[in-house]
Parts: C-alpha cells; sequence; structure tokens
C-alpha cells in the first residue's frame, strides 16, 4: 500500500477528494491510505498562529519553521517505513509523467502544501528531500498540486484502475499521446465513428489506434516524437498519417 500524507492549513481540500473517483476506491479498497497533518495543531499560540511577515519586509506572510516542522515530523512519525518528504514548489522539479514510477517508489510520500508567499527557507533546506512542481503558473496552495500528484501516482498503482491496459495506453506513457476515442451512438450529426472501428478486425483496430497516436502526436507535440524510440513499422504507419491528412 502506498501511503500520502500531505501537510496543509485546509485538510478539507484532500479530504473532499479523497472520496471521489479513482482515488477515492483505492483509499477504500486499501490500495492506497491519504491522510493530513494541520499545521495548526502544532501553533505555539491559541491564536493557532503559523505564518508571521517577512524578514526584510515586503508583501505577504510566510509559514513559520516551528509550527511546519512539528506537522512534518508528525507525518514522518505515522510510518515505520521509508518516508520521503517533498515540497510542491513552483521553483521544484517539472513533474511530468515519467517521473511517476521515482516517487511511487516511496511506500509513504509526505507532501507539503504551502501558503501566502510560502514557506520559511529553512524548512526547504533541513526538512524537504525534493521540491515538485506541476507548471510554470503560481497557484494560490499547494493542495492542488498535491492532489494532482497523488491522482497521478495512484492511477499507476496495481489494482487501482479496473483495466491496467488502459493505464498503458494513456498519453505519454510511452511518449506518445493517446488515440482519440469514440463511443455509442455510430452516427450523431452526420459525424460517424471511423468505419475500422466498427470491422471487429482487432489487428485493424490496433494498427489504425497506433497510427492515430504516432499522428497526433506529430502534429501536437513533435518535441516528444523527437525523443520517443520509433519502429521502422511506426516511421511507415506515420507516413500513411502524414499521406492520408495531406489529402484532406
Ligand atoms: N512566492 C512563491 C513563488 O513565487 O515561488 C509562490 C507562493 S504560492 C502563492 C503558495 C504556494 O502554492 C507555494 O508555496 C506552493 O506550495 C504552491 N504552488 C503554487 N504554484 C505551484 C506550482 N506551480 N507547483 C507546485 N506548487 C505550487
Amino acid at each position: 500500500m502506498n501511503r500520502f500524507s500531505v501537510v496543509t492549513l485546509f485538510p478539507d481540500l484532500i479530504n473532499a477528494y479523497r472520496n471521489c473517483g479513482v482515488v477515492g476506491r483505492a483509499c477504500e479498497r486499501g490500495l492506497i491510505d491519504i491522510e493530513t497533518v494541520n499545521p495548526r495543531d502544532y501553533a505555539p499560540d491559541r491564536r493557532s498562529t503559523i505564518d508571521d511577515t517577512p524578514y526584510g519586509g515586503g508583501p505577504g506572510m510566510v509559514m513559520m519553521v516551528g509550527p511546519l516542522r512539528k506537522a512534518i515530523s508528525a507525518a514522518r512519525e505515522r510510518s515505520d517505513c521509508a518516508v520521503h518528504v517533498a515540497f510542491l514548489t513552483p521553483q521544484g522539479r517539472r513533474f511530468e509523467q515519467h517521473c511517476v514510477p521515482e516517487l511511487a517508489g516511496h511506500g509513504h510520500l509526505v507532501l507539503v502544501a504551502g501558503r501566502y508567499e510560502g514557506i520559511d527557507e529553512r524548512i526547504v533546506s533541513h526538512d524537504i528531500d525534493s521540491e515538485w512542481s506541476i507548471g510554470d503558473f503560481v497557484a494560490s496552495g499547494g493542495e492542488l498540486p498535491a492532489l494532482l500528484m497523488i491522482d497521478t501516482i495512484a492511477r499507476t498503482l496495481d489494482g487501482v484502475l479496473g483495466d491496467q491496459c488502459s493505464a498503458q495506453e494513456d498519453s505519454f506513457c510511452d511518449g506518445l499521446l493517446d488515440y482519440p476515442h469514440y463511443t455509442r451512438p455510430e452516427s450523431i450529426d452526420e459525424q460517424n465513428v471511423p468505419a475500422v472501428l466498427l470491422s471487429g478486425d482487432h489487428g485493424a483496430i490496433a494498427r489504425w489506434r497506433r497510427k492515430q497516436r504516432l499522428g497526433r502526436t506529430l502534429e501536437r507535440r513533435p518535441d516528444l516524437l523527437e525523443q520517443a524510440s520509433l519502429s521502422d513499422a511506426d516511421r511507415s504507419l506515420l507516413e500513411e498519417y502524414q499521406r492520408e491528412h495531406e489529402r484532406r
């Protein structure tokens, strides 16, 4: 079982997600465990103060070392396996699909969600093992980034998805984007499902899907295709895709 502890001032945000969808079912079935630790519970005063003004002046507040350090220690102590403490920050390493196995390998991941201007740098240098960003933009807090990471990691764990093959064909799993999906009805507003998908010919369907994955990746994310290892069969499928699309 993979365990996630989120150090957060807003545990309700995490708890709401814990009851939904794939992550909710994984929790229910004991495949993952998500808990929260609130630094306010470790505040030194009756007003539960966890932030203060920045040294040197400037706008906003900074999360203080004391309550945050105690919250991280409490999260660490709740586990008997090796613990990895990750801080969510726009300044961190970019979280991408290929990073998931590395993070999933930590049996217990403590995710520290910042708020306000961020956290005191002494926490970053002494209490944090790695720093992760979900993209080049600034959100108001680390809770959504933490949930994104938990969700992304959880869906790759054995038994979490009903059909594990669906994760293996998702975008980025082998360096390509996913193929297009269709469901009933066969025809709507003069838009038809591609005939091959109705043919029952599994070989032809697999070939068509591979061709779509290659073609879409070329069109939408050529940077990914440059990194992908393509077979000779892939290259000829890609040429076929380009010929078909030139004609349109
Ligand atoms: N002053 C900080 C900076 O510019 O690096 C941003 C602080 S942000 C308003 C508050 C918190 O949201 C951060 O401490 C971090 O935990 C979280 N956060 C915001 N954007 C994020 C991102 N792109 N990836 C991961 N965490 C993010």
